[in-house]
């Protein structure tokens, strides 16, 4: 084929893998049983490798989809057997940590544990953390504004980005690795590609904020009677905290009883029978005063009946024990057959109510077997992994329909943070406008005229 010689010229033939070689590689982490269907991956090492590639591309009208740690919940990654795949897992480079800056430089394919290691090094602190930190790429995650379990207190990917790489879809490299953290001289262009799931262009490398980290972590585990308490319990934490509130994650009843019984490696470390679990973190510079203060609040709410039952995590074993429950969601998908995956934003106060109409409406459909609803309460986001015994599009629509039937009339979001991606695009409208999507789809004609960077993403 034209495109794979021209290629095996530029990067050498050990760069390109196609024919029997792609009987190993996959397009999801979950779905590694299933060969990736594409006309080759290519491997790149250098951001003018992944430009030279591009540009070739762009010259022949070829179609590019860009893999990270493949962990998105989208169908970002998937491809089509004429698609070409640049993966970025060989651009792993941790370049550089500067602990006075309180910054981290790497190239994009680094996984964000390695990074978060390589900060903790340093004794500084890189604040994002969720359950597929092991296998996601920095790049994945600036490329879907990834969230997770402490965006409440150190905000979205977006906010710890300071400078990017990028190579633009006709080849062109637009750098801005800057450490400095105030820049207004026009445009922020780095926000494009934050969140634009690699449609504008592929991140090469990037410049991240650190911070000081905290010298003491410790969490609770309590069971809440109500939605109402738990928003309760959440004003008094935050309140009484001080600012060193940094997760506040939301189980429901059933989720939790999946997540502590057989075949789930993890046992309960409360009662089952709750209505709902909040998981609470606090990382802060005193340990002893940290658990104290913990202690007392969580006793507080134990006295005031705003909690039913409670335990503390000290130390890093017993963290670790109790984040597993929370963050170890394939536990879930794997006994959610045909899952669908959701990740809706709704105002806090209304989401007990709403997430109950939403599960009542659910159970209505007798497709439907298994309901998981769990999620980061503090930044309004919910996750919701349905599992059913039948899989077609008119199945797939009917859930969908009833988990977003709330979103418009209430200002929510279809996604929080995981994107829009392949799966979610043709309800981008029950969050953003017309005039919205027109400007999404202009800036997408700007950047990629000939539609050749992962086509179909957010957008048509
Ligand atoms: C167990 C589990 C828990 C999760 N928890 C959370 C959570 O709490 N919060 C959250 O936000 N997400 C969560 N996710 C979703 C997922 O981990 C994130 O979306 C993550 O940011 C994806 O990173 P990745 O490297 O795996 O990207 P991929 O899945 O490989 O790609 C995601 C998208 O970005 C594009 N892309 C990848 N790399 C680049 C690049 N360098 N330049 C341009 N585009 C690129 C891809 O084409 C694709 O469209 C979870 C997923 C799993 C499996």
């Amino acid at each position: 084929m034209k495109i794979i010689t021209a290629l095996e010229a530029q990067l050498g033939e050990a760069a390109i893998l196609h024919g029997e070689k792609l009987q190993s590689r996959y397009h999801h982490i979950w779905k590694m049983d299933k060969p990736l269907n594409a006309v080759a991956v290519v491997l790149p090492k250098t951001t003018a490798e992944v430009a030279a590639v591009v540009q070739l591309c762009h010259q022949m009208g070829q179609e590019i989809v860009v893999h990270g740690g493949l962990s998105n919940l989208v169908g970002g990654t998937e491809t089509a057997a004429h698609q070409l795949v640049i993966s970025m897992e060989k651009m792993n480079a941790i370049e550089e940590v500067d602990p006075i800056s309180k910054t981290l430089t790497a190239q994009s394919g680094a996984i964000i544990e390695h990074l978060i290691d390589a900060a903790a090094n340093h004794d500084l602190l890189l604040p994002l953390n969720f359950g597929a930190k092991g296998s996601a790429q920095i790049g994945g995650a600036i490329a879907t504004n990834a969230g997770g379990l402490r965006v409440f207190r150190f905000g979205m990917t977006r906010q710890l980005v300071l400078g990017l790489e990028a190579v633009l879809p006709d080849g062109r490299i637009i750098t801005n690795l800057k450490k400095i953290i105030k820049d207004n001289s026009g445009y922020d262009l780095k926000q494009l590609f934050i969140g634009s799931e690699g449609t504008l262009g592929i991140v090469t490398r990037v410049v991240l904020r650190l911070i000081e980290k905290p010298s003491s972590r410790c969490s609770a585990l309590v069971g809440v009677e109500n939605y109402d308490k738990v928003l309760q319990l959440l004003k008094h934490m935050d309140k009484g905290l001080g600012g060193t509130l940094s997760g506040f994650e939301l189980m429901w009843q059933h989720t939790y009883e999946t997540m502590t019984s057989d075949p789930s490696p993890y046992r309960a470390p409360i009662p089952q029978h709750y209505p709902y679990y909040v998981f609470i973190e606090v990382m802060g510079k005193n340990h002893t005063q940290d658990v104290k203060l913990l202690e007392d609040l969580v006793g507080d709410c134990l006295e005031n009946e705003i909690v039913l039952d409670g335990m503390l995590a000290q130390t890093d074993k017993e963290l670790n024990a109790l984040w597993q429950i929370r963050e170890d969601v394939a536990v879930l998908a794997a006994q959610a057959k045909d899952d669908q995956h959701f990740d809706i934003s709704l105002p806090i106060p209304k989401i007990g109510s709403l997430i109950d109409q939403i599960t009542a409406d659910l159970k209505k459909l007798p497709v439907v077997d298994r309901i998981f609803t769990f999620g980061h309460v503090a930044d309004g986001n919910i996750h919701f992994i349905i599992g059913k015994h039948e899989n077609n599009p008119d199945v797939i629509d009917a859930v969908n329909a009833l988990v977003y039937k709330h979103l418009k009339a209430h200002q929510g979001s279809v996604s929080a943070e995981h994107g829009i991606g392949l799966h979610k695009k043709k309800y981008l409208n029950t969050s953003r406008s017309e005039v919205e999507i027109e400007l999404m789809q202009q800036l997408k004609q700007l950047f990629d005229p000939k539609n050749i960077l992962n086509p179909g993403r957010i957008v048509n």
